[in-house]
């Protein structure tokens, strides 16, 4: 969205959070004046934490969740059951299912899921250091989101390991038709986890 006369730091702004998802030309003017608007302190704290974002949010790099180092607090935590591993699509779907606290176990993030219309293969989707962890007494549980890219992807996932000697479960259908882990409640999402299914049980239900 550009005026004439319209200072060049604001249009930059307008357009950088333009970028951001959801947030159309006239939305980000409005953030873009809301910024303006506030005390110099607000604006200087912001730019330190999106620098902070950059510097020190990293993923695992042993099961992709967020951490700030090497490893999570997840993988580090020696009272975490290693046997029990929870497959989600995002790393923001551990922070929806820590929020409850009835998992004890560990999780993989995919940092996505298959999606042939997007380009999305296996090759788009961290698997090395999931195939290294799914050895024989392990469960893996697929946590994908009930949609029609997060089946296919428990499919892809339970061919993938079909011979490890792990055990493979799918989470209940608590988790409703077409449903992303972020928008179901926590309670929800443990009933779902607790009434997890064999795969091959899940499967015959179908
Ligand atoms: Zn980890």
């Amino acid at each position: 969205m550009h005026f004439p006369g319209m200072p060049v730091a604001l249009a930059r702004m307008v357009e950088m959070l333009g970028t951001l998802p959801g947030i159309g030309p006239k939305t980000a003017m409005r953030l873009a004046l809301n910024l303006l608007e506030r005390p110099a302190e607000d604006l200087k704290q912001m730019a330190a934490a999106l620098a902070e974002l950059q510097d020190k949010v990293t993923f695992c790099e042993r099961c992709g969740c967020f951490a700030e180092q090497g490893h999570c607090q997840i993988c580090d935590n020696v009272r975490r059951d290693t046997k029990l591993i929870c497959v989600v699509e995002q790393p923001v779907d551990v922070l929806i299912m820590e929020r409850g606290q009835g998992f004890a176990g560990k999780y993989h993030a995919l940092h996505g899921r298959l999606s042939p219309v997007d380009g999305i293969g296996p090759d788009k989707l961290w698997l090395s250091s999931l195939d290294k962890r799914v050895v024989p007494g392990v469960e893996l549980i697929l946590a994908t989101s009930a949609t029609v890219d997060g089946e296919a992807t428990a499919h892809f996932l339970a061919r993938r390991y079909q011979a490890s000697g792990a055990k493979i479960s799918r989470i209940a259908r608590g988790v409703p038709e077409g449903g992303e882990l972020e928008y179901l409640d926590e309670h929800t999402l443990h009933r779902a986890l607790a009434q997890r299914v064999i795969w091959e049980q899940a499967e015959s239900l179908r």
